[in-house]
């Protein structure tokens, strides 16, 4: 009797932070934003933060297929040996810290295998790359290009990328200065 081992992943999976935000929107791609069955049914907790219920109920924005989009990840990033910019296909949440891309997605083919990716945080040995949910980049792209019939062929990966390193360091998204650490709260 032979046993066949499974097929390894065709793609190596992204490493990215416990929570990991959209780039753009800044929406956790984390299920926990949305309760699951048994929460919305009462039959497990929902989680708390600060002793208060978190988790959207799911009916309550128009079903699973609705907010399935929150869920779908995209990236880009910058291969410096190859001075390549790269734009992913879709990729998901598959367990806390760890992104995978769907192997069915065309798009993916693009992105060499032969390196080790990471969200936000800039190092040595990983690519950085900077992910975000397709509709806020198509969102993003009507507002640069108002009256363009596909805004967003009009947007640049390269200078979106860039723009993004710019404000990235932290392991879980960009980081902006709005001052509120020096005002410590106060209006
Ligand atoms: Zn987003």
């Amino acid at each position: 009797m032979s046993t066949s081992l499974p097929a390894p992943p065709k793609h190596k999976p992204i490493q990215c932070g416990g929570e990991c935000y959209c780039a753009i929107c800044g929406v956790p791609f984390g299920g926990y934003i949305y309760q699951n069955n048994n929460q919305v049914r009462g039959r497990q907790p929902c989680p708390t933060l600060k002793g208060a219920k978190i988790g959207y109920n799911p009916r309550n924005l128009g079903g699973w297929d609705k907010t399935a989009w929150v869920r779908g990840i995209y990236f880009v990033g910058y291969l410096p040996d190859e001075d390549e910019t790269i734009m992913s296909g879709k990729a998901r949440l598959v367990a806390e810290g760890v992104i995978e891309l769907y192997p069915d997605d065309k798009r993916n083919e693009t992105i060499p295998s032969e390196y080790d990716y990471e969200c936000y945080r800039l190092s040595e040995d990983k690519i950085t790359v900077h992910p975000f949910h397709w509709p806020c980049l198509e969102i993003l792209a009507r507002i640069l290009n108002p009256k363009a019939v596909d805004p967003v062929l009009h947007i640049d990966a390269s200078e979106l990328d860039s723009s993004f390193s710019s404000l990235s360091n932290s392991y879980t998204g960009l980081e902006l200065l709005t001052g509120a650490n020096k005002r410590h709260g106060k209006p």
